[in-house]
Parts: C-alpha cells; structure tokens; sequence
C-alpha cells in the first residue's frame, strides 16, 4: 500500500506523466527483463517468454488543470481542465501549480455564503468561472507561473476503515495491481507487456500507439469502476460494490470483452476462490478499447477495482477487493497461455 499511496500522491496530468513514470520505473527495476519510455512518455516494460503475446496497461495520467490565464493585476490563476470533471466537487479545494521552478500551493475559492444572492445560490458551478488563488501578488505570480503549468488537485492518501481514499485512484490503482502482479507472477509462458499508458483520460491515446508497437493477442485494462453503492443511487445503478470482489467487465461505451477471457478469468476466480462481480458500465471506458482497435485486433478484457465517487479527490476503494484484483491478474498472467480464446 505504500506505493499505491505514493502513486496516488504524485502528480501527472495528461501529457506531463512525469513523476508517475519514474515511480513506475523505479517500482518495475529488477522484477521485468527490459523497460523503455516510447515517444508519447508509456512506460513499456517486458517481461519474456515464449507467448502469448499479452498487453496489461495501467494509465499513469490523472484529470487536472493547464494554467490558462494570469490576472497580473491581483495574481489569480484561470485553469482549462483535461479530462471530465464535476465542477460541484472542485470549490473549496487546494491544488497545486507545478511551475517550472517549483510547486506552488493553491485554492480555488468561491464567494463566501453570507454575500451570496438567492440567484447566485442556484446557478451551476462551471469551471471557466472558477480561479486559482497562489496568494502571491500578481507580479510575483506573473513571473513564477506560465500559461500551461500543470495544475493538479492535492490530497494525501488515507486509510478510511476497510477501505484507501484519495486523489487519482482513476488511475494509479491499475498501475499498482499491474506492478504488484508483476512482482508476484512466478512460471509464466506469456511473452508479457506492462504499459504505464498516457494520456488515457483524454482518449486512450498512449494506449492506442503503445498496443500498436507491440501488437498484441491479448490487452488486460487495469482501471477503477463505479461502484455507485450509496444513498440516492437504486440497486440496478450501482454498477459494482465495495467489498464484493475485483470486477471483471463485460461491457463499457469503449470496448466488448472478447468471451473467452472472460470466460477465462471467471474459472480462475472460480478455482481460486478469489471474490469477483461482473461489471457492465454504461458510460465511460478503458484503455482496452484502444488496445482492441490496434492493428488487426487483439482479444481484449478489463480488470476494475470498483471506486466509490470517482474523478474527486475522496475516491475510495476496499482493500480486500485491491487484493483480490493482484491476485486473479497474477493467475491470469501465469496460465493464460491455456486461455480458449476460439469464438
Ligand atoms: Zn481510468
């Protein structure tokens, strides 16, 4: 859980994956026989053998913010987001600014209660109307920040109960269960391909070259799925629940699992005793529906570790399904080479 922790504290918008990668980096030294960085920033790393060729990917990237204008008068900072957020869940937040010589702590502050008119309480939060305060006066602001400093929500990682909390969960779980796997993975025949992937909450882009280069039989997507089990949400919309198992997907608004993997996994879970839900997830996808789509097609699945209140800063996760995820991706790696994938 350590490194899960400090995955999740690191910093890395789209595009600028950077400390992610060289934790993941640091995390895989020694257990995989070769790591690269591609021209996109994926962290590819190999670990050998006879076949087949499988893809797992985790994206390193999280939503956050690019400076998009410097009120030099008075220091505030506007942000343009990358990747979907809820702008309810952004007021009253710390960020921080990654400038080029340095991080700066940030708020973004609102209108205090008391001055607000009956009009203002009911209009919708939107994300051009919100700014950033450094609480610098605007000429030391416009010499320290530019226009495309990375802005990223802060929050530390926390035990909450039975479960871990915090920011970017979405998507440093899956490169944790991928790592973890890895590590743990003894005989395996699969000639296998860890992806550290970027740019993913912006449309599968790292996923997309990476399965390219590699051309896969089989892509794993390790992400978080919605596990909407909480007051207001009714059974049949909750699309998993904590503490019930890592979720093998069936379906999402990205990609159709091939059968046979899910066939597959299922009898490992089975066989294993390693608790697992089905998922089907209406809206939103992975990094499979791009490994899916790579050259002339792979057989592709998703291993979710099911989230409460994702993309905000208090995802949250049951530790017993996280163990449950390692564990049946680590079967996986070790016998999918008997894996019946005919249609
Ligand atoms: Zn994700």
């Amino acid at each position: 859980m350590e490194l899960l922790a400090k995955l999740s504290e690191a910093a890395g918008i789209p595009g600028r994956e950077e400390e992610v990668r060289s934790l993941v980096k640091e995390a895989l030294a020694g257990c995989v026989d070769e790591i690269e960085v591609d021209r996109l920033g994926n962290v590819v790393a190999h670990k050998k053998g006879k076949g087949p060729k499988v893809v797992v990917a985790g994206h390193m990237d999280e939503i956050g913010f690019l400076v998009s204008h410097i009120d030099e008068e008075n220091g505030f900072l506007r942000i343009e987001p990358v990747g979907g957020f809820d702008p309810r869940t952004l007021i009253a937040a710390r960020v921080v600014v990654h400038t080029q010589n340095g991080r700066l702590l940030g708020l973004i502050g609102t209108k205090p209660i008391h001055i607000l008119t009956d009009e203002e309480k009911k209009k919708e939060v939107r994300i051009q109307d919100l700014f950033v305060d450094v609480g610098l006066p605007g000429k030391e602001v416009k010499e320290r920040v530019r226009i495309g400093d990375p802005v990223t929500l802060h929050q530390s990682f926390a035990q909450v109960g039975e479960l871990v909390s915090g920011k970017s969960l979405d998507d440093r779980m899956g490169v944790y269960v991928g790592i973890e796997a890895l590590k743990r993975a003894k005989n395996h025949q699969a000639d296998i391909y860890f992806v550290g992937t970027v740019q993913e909450e912006v449309g599968l882009r790292g996923a997309r070259t990476s399965a390219f280069a590699i051309d896969p039989d089989i892509g794993v997507a390790l992400d978080v799925t919605l596990a909407c089990d909480m007051p207001g949400v009714q059974a049949h919309e909750q699309v998993t629940k904590l503490g019930k198992g890592v979720a093998i997907k069936l379906k999402d608004a990205a990609s159709i699992s091939h059968p046979g993997l899910v066939r597959f996994l299922v009898a490992l879970a089975e066989e294993r005793k390693i608790p697992y839900q089905m998922e089907i997830l209406p809206r939103g996808g992975t990094d499979a529906g791009a490994i899916q789509l790579a050259r002339q097609g792979a057989a592709v699945v998703t291993i979710s570790v099911p989230t409460r209140y994702v993309h905000t800063v208090v995802e949250a996760a049951h530790k017993a399904d996280i163990e449950a995820a390692i564990q049946l991706l680590t079967a996986f790696l070790e016998n999918c080479h008997k894996a019946d994938l005919r249609l």
